[in-house]
């Protein structure tokens, strides 16, 4: 792969902001009057690390990715925003995406002025390499590829992911979101493999973080200096790092989390496949469930007047008479399941 044929030319020849934290960030200073900011309201006076060293650190021992590997966005919504303006010419170049997938690719498309084409999965879900392929051209600059999928909730075949890598002449992105609670092998692990391979993970999932809006890239280093060079520059605010930080300290909690939400998963999706009104649950390798149901939007509004909110899927492609369900704590899974049984039919 040769980077400079895929990134878009005011990109490659772009020279980047230079902040002033950027110009002088480490040494001994001590009195700060390079940035026009406040000396009063410490720390929340001074703007945070443009680049995240300290939390990439951590990240990267945690993830087991160099940190000039990393790049952390504002969520991983926006990496995938990067990474269309980063690879796609407006209104030239087009993206391949599998179908149902998550909705911020092709809404990131379009916000871009990228062409997106959406290339559907199998009936059960399953990815073709070859149909994907054969959808691009040689305008295709990315193939957004999501495993465990939402809003299906399997993973794909490694097999299939890795023959995309292989044969498409552009960056493949592995979104990575459910990455946590699935036991596939992450794809973050071949990096030294595939030069145009881009994994993105989250700390809004399993990491129970959705509010402070941490997401990650992995990536070879030159595609991620490139993220860095396009990124706004204090683009992930000190709360948030600081914050990251902590939720980082507490890994083991995570884990009995996962465990806990797994076990629930067997428990309600066997219980559901129980339920008269249950037609299929879908296997799931995420913290949420797709099933099809008798009546899917009657049974979405009959759960809201029981105070309880899924997501009804039933107008996505291959998502007939679907609802999504995200695993909660027990009790609200037993809220879930006894409102189904009174279900009225
Ligand atoms: N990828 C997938 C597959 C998702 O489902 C979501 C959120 N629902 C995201 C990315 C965005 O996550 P973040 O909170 O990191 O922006």
């Amino acid at each position: 792969m040769v980077l400079q044929e895929l990134i878009r030319p005011n990109i490659w020849n772009l020279t980047p902001y230079s902040c002033a934290r950027q110009e002088y960030s480490d040494g001994d200073a001590t009195v700060f009057l390079d940035a026009n900011e406040s000396p009063y309201h410490s720390p929340l006076n001074r703007y945070p690390d443009p680049l995240q060293r300290e939390l990439k650190r951590e990240i990267s021992r945690l993830k087991g990715v160099a940190e000039d590997c990393v790049f952390l966005g504002n969520g991983s919504d926006e990496a995938i925003d990067l990474v269309l303006r980063i690879f796609c010419e407006p209104r030239q170049d087009n993206v391949v995406a599998i179908s149902p997938s998550y909705g911020m690719y092709e809404v990131a498309a379009n916000i871009n002025n990228v062409e997106y084409r959406p290339v559907l999965l199998s009936e059960s879900f399953s990815l073709s390499a070859n149909k994907l392929l054969a959808a691009t051209d040689r305008h295709t600059k990315l193939a957004f590829l999501c495993s465990p999928n939402n809003p299906t909730g399997n993973s794909l075949s490694h097999e299939e992911v890795e023959k995309v890598l292989r044969r498409f002449n552009g960056i493949v992105v592995v979104d990575e979101a459910y990455g946590d609670f699935s036991c596939e092998k992450p794809f973050r692990e071949e990096l030294q493999e595939h030069d145009n391979l881009i994994v993105l993970n989250t700390l809004s999932k399993a990491w129970a973080s959705a509010a402070i809006r941490l997401g990650m890239a992995f990536a070879s280093p030159q595609i991620i200096s490139f993220m860095n060079r396009v990124k706004y520059p204090y683009n992930i605010s000190l709360p948030t790092q600081r914050e990251a930080l902590e939720v980082l300290k507490h890994r083991t909690e995570v884990e009995q989390w996962v465990r806990l939400i797994l076990r629930e998963r067997e428990r309600v999706t066997a219980a559901f496949a129980r339920l008269p009104l249950c037609q299929k649950v879908f296997p799931t390798d995420a913290n949420f469930f797709l099933a099809r149901v008798d009546g899917a939007e009657s049974i979405y509004r009959y759960l809201i007047s029981r105070g309880i909110v899924v997501r009804d899927r039933s107008r996505v492609r291959l998502c007939q008479e679907c609802l999504r369900i995200t695993i909660g704590t027990p009790e609200e899974n037993d809220a879930l399941l006894k409102a189904l049984n009174d279900y009225p039919r």
